[in-house]
């Protein structure tokens, strides 16, 4: 890219507005770029409070790649972001279990993701049951399993690298919190900061603001349907081996994976109990006793004796319309670059979102990983996308 004087501003600072910046240098932006964060001490960031595990099974071709593209980063870590990188990369597959009569559908996404370069084993109960013998299979039809590329990670020490990396290339953190857009003629032209009552004027804005992304877009005057929604998280104490356990997803959506010394699990709230005030990171307590603890009981037997040692909340920053992506510039407002809405799997593909963020605005395409199906285009054209493996 020829030497450019344009200003890119990207809200929010944390792993998906940091790999943004982070990778507009990597494809030669020379021009400046600020992130405006307002938390710097990040404690209420989606990335801060996920269960940081990556996948390679999904559905759709694009968000495969992406995963793909993102484990091979945290798997040579180090080749990016120096010596002294670590983030913990256990690289441990999920294994995704599929009721009986399910069994083609899982089969058949399983074959695409392996077409695509994915490793994944196709397993009928038997063969779960071998491999894993702690676990009841009686109710199960299939089983997938991720042989590579998945795993799990430290999301906060992949941020701090990634951040600091950015500022050591010029990046500009700037600590203040955006509350308005100034739009003009298609185009948004500055941001207006709340505590130095500065305006910032851009070229670019990038929305990297998570889950408060919807609330963003609204002081543009746009209508983008991503908000908050509360996820659970329980890490406790079961007498089960950890050596070689998965990351578990259960049919019934209830999940677990080993954490340190003990294991973390969760499930989603039934979709009419999914509401959450902005704010509220109390932890859904009710959600292990009525819910998590019996499904995975039935699912392990040995977990019918546990220890609660701690709960957390955090928000996914929830698509209401499809559960997937928003990557690209807003159609109504061509420097509005859109980069949120994951919908729970946003760290694992926070460096492909990055990247493709930054190959939009220095070269006006996508080079690596084409992502415009995530394009807002498809809410204006009333057509969600059908990604069978959301969680
Ligand atoms: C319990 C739980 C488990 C999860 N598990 C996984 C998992 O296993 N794998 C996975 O890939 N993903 C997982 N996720 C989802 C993942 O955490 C998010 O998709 C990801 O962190 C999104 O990153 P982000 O940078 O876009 O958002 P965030 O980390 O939320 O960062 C957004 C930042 O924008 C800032 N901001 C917002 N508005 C403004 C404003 N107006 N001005 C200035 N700053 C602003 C906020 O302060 C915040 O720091 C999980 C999430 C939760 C809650």
């Amino acid at each position: 890219m020829p030497e450019t004087s344009e200003t890119v501003v990207i809200v929010g600072g944390a792993v998906i507005g940091s790999f943004a910046a982070f990778f507009l240098r990597e494809q030669g932006f020379t021009g400046q770029i600020k992130v405006v964060e307002r938390d710097s001490t990040y404690q209420f960031c989606s990335t801060a409070l996920s269960a940081a595990s990556i996948r390679s099974q999904f559905h759709q071709p694009y968000n495969i790649a992406m995963s793909l593209f993102g484990a091979n980063l945290f798997r040579n870590i180090k080749q990016w972001f120096g010596q002294d990188a670590d983030i913990g990369f256990v690289e441990q597959g999920y294994l995704i279990l599929g009721d009986k009569g399910h069994e083609q559908r899982h089969r058949n996404a399983a074959r695409v993701q392996i077409e695509l370069g994915a490793e994944i084993d196709i397993l009928d109960p038997e063969q779960v049951n071998r491999r894993f013998p702690w676990m009841n299979v009686e109710d199960i039809g299939i089983g997938t399993y991720g042989t590579r590329n998945e795993g799990w990670f430290d999301a906060w020490a992949l941020m701090q690298l990634v951040r600091r990396a950015a500022r050591q290339r010029g990046v500009e953190y700037i600590h203040d919190e955006v509350v308005g857009l100034d739009v003009l003629g298609g185009r948004i032209t500055g941001l207006r900061l709340a505590n130095s009552g500065e305006r910032l004027s851009c070229d670019w804005c990038v929305n990297a603001a998570g889950a408060w992304g919807g609330m963003l877009a609204r002081m543009a005057g746009l209508q983008l349907p991503v908000e908050p929604r509360k996820r659970t998280a329980f890490h406790i104490k079961a007498p089960l081996e950890k050596a070689g356990f998965p990351m578990l997803f259960d049919s019934t959506g209830a999940w677990i994976r080993p954490e340190g010394e003990g294991f973390i699990c969760g499930i989603a709230p039934e979709e009419h109990l999914d509401q959450c005030e902005d704010g509220d990171f109390e932890p859904d307590h009710y959600l292990l006793e009525d819910r998590v603890w019996p499904l995975l009981a039935h699912r392990i037997p040995a977990l019918e004796q546990l220890r609660v040692k701690r709960a957390w909340a955090g928000y996914y920053e929830m698509n209401l319309f499809d559960h997937n992506a928003f990557i690209g510039a807003h159609p109504e407002i061509s420097n509005f670059v859109l980069a949120t809405g994951f919908s729970g799997h946003g760290v694992m593909h926070s460096p492909a979102t990055g990247r493709a963020v930054a190959e939009h605005i220095v070269h006006g395409e996508y080079r690596s990983i084409d992502v415009s199906e995530l394009s807002f285009d498809r809410v204006v054209r009333n057509q969600p996308i059908r990604e069978g493996v959301v969680y």
